[in-house]
């Protein structure tokens, strides 16, 4: 059976002799695999289809659950996320996400959006450490996992010094936490309620500190190290 998606590469590595196998996240079937025979073949016509960041109108064969690729009509190779070492690896954090938190074969079109929007602004040079924690922060929420920053999680109070409760999922206060909660700042609170209130088109008015950013993408990187696995491409981003 044929079938067409649109889809963005996350990932390929090569396979056999002459092949590849692509990770696509596609908008008709979510995370999938694909095959991609001949690919790294000299006079291969499709090399670009198995390119990271290649954003196509893929072409496939499915028997039972694999996937071999047909043809691919691309549509946006945004070669601009690999030019920059901070967007790229702002580009990995979301990819990462995706190949780490999604489930295979399953469609996700919100996910799908937000990553085209995540890259897009990414392209518009706007501050990656900025558009990685905007992605973040929405994409748990896509996945039940919002963080919550309005008000102490426990007893609802919104004055005293608040800590980090990584098991709620949000702030707790001075009187509500427990020894394992670290102390998160007003400031970090503020960029992240600010960043998550934000459409991707306004993100560009926004100016915060690389310091602040980071501060807010540390909670990002701890909460989801605490329910998954960590983000390495996120931890890389951090240390630039
Ligand atoms: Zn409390």
């Amino acid at each position: 059976m044929d079938v067409t998606t649109k889809g963005m590469v996350l990932r390929a590595n090569d396979y056999k002799e002459n092949d590849k196998l692509i990770l696509l996240y596609s908008l008709e079937y979510g995370k999938i695999t694909v095959c991609a025979k001949g690919i790294r073949k000299n006079n291969a016509k499709l090399k670009f289809a198995a390119d990271q960041f290649c954003f196509g109108q893929y072409e496939l064969s499915k028997t039972d659950e694999r996937y071999t690729l047909k043809t691919c009509e691309q549509l946006d190779s945004f070669f601009a996320l690999r030019e920059d070492v901070c967007v790229y690896y702002a580009a990995c954090t979301i990819a990462e996400s995706i190949m780490n938190y999604t489930e295979e074969g399953q469609a996700e079109p919100e996910v799908f959006v937000e990553m085209l929007r995540a890259f897009s602004t990414l392209i518009d040079s706007v501050e990656p450490l900025l558009v990685s924690l905007k992605f973040l922060l929405d994409f748990m929420k896509l996945q039940g996992l919002e963080l919550q920053f309005d008000s102490c999680m426990v007893c609802g109070d919104t004055d005293k010094k608040k800590y980090l409760d990584l098991q709620r999922g949000g702030i707790v206060c001075d009187s509500c936490r427990t020894v394992r909660n670290l102390p998160v700042s007003a400031r970090t609170i503020a960029v992240c309620k600010m960043v998550q209130s934000m459409p991707y088109d306004r993100l560009k008015n926004l100016n915060f500190t690389a310091e602040s950013l980071k501060d807010a993408l540390h909670i990002c990187y701890n909460y989801i190290s605490h329910s998954f696995s960590p983000l390495k491409s996120l931890g890389e981003l951090l240390k630039l």
